[in-house]
């Protein structure tokens, strides 16, 4: 991270902390209604803390981090991607150091550019985890965890690259690995 700039872009840096960054995310987090979702992954296997050294039993996360705050599973890159949000997500954590993997080195004190204003998506993650919730009863045990998985590989190849006819035909395997969440795309169509 460069730090502070001079000129025009003087005005856009912002001083911040650790906390204030970590307090930011999980209020974003909470607009786009992550923790619905984390409701149908964690008792079914699926979650993203598992075997952490820090979690505690009953309590949740004991060493809330920069590093986990800015990590999106498939799901929540899912929804991000679908809302237009990741793009600002990405690029907003990209200015804050010292992440690791389930830890970080991330000063007190630093400056970022730009800031998470939370959005009100609550709606959508609501349809998708009753979507997951209603299509994991029928489906192996392993089905939830797979589809994370895919839904975080599609999206990754989107964002790494430049060709838009690959970018058109890799959303189109995620729309049609999505197609039985059907409150999930009428809520979207809301968006629209
Ligand atoms: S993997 Fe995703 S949905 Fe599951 S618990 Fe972690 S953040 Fe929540
Ligand atoms: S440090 Fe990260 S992986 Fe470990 S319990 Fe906290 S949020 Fe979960």
């Amino acid at each position: 991270m460069s730090g502070f700039r001079t000129g025009e872009q003087k005005e856009l840096v912002r001083p911040t902390t650790k906390q204030e960054v970590i307090e930011a995310g999980l209020t974003y987090l909470e607009g786009v209604g992550a923790d619905l979702i984390c409701k149908v992954c964690i008792p079914s296997g699926g979650s993203c803390c598992l075997s952490c050294p820090f979690l505690n039993d009953g309590v949740g996360c004991g060493q809330r981090n920069t590093s986990c705050t800015s990590w999106l599973c498939g799901f929540l890159k899912y929804i991000y991607y679908e809302a237009g949000l990741i793009r600002e997500w990405k690029d907003f954590w990209d200015e804050v150091p010292g992440q690791q993997f389930r830890y970080d080195t991330t000063p007190r004190d630093f400056a970022v550019r730009g800031w998470l204003e939370p959005p009100k998506l609550r709606f959508l993650s609501e349809a998708f985890a009753d979507d997951l919730q209603r299509l994991r009863r029928d489906r192996p045990a392993f089905w939830l965890v797979e589809l994370k998985g895919k839904l975080d590989w599609y999206i990754d190849e989107i964002l790494d690259s430049n060709n838009p006819k690959f970018v058109k035909r890799t959303e189109a395997k995620l729309y049609r690995l999505t197609s039985d969440f059907q409150r999930f795309h009428q809520a979207k169509a809301q968006l629209n």
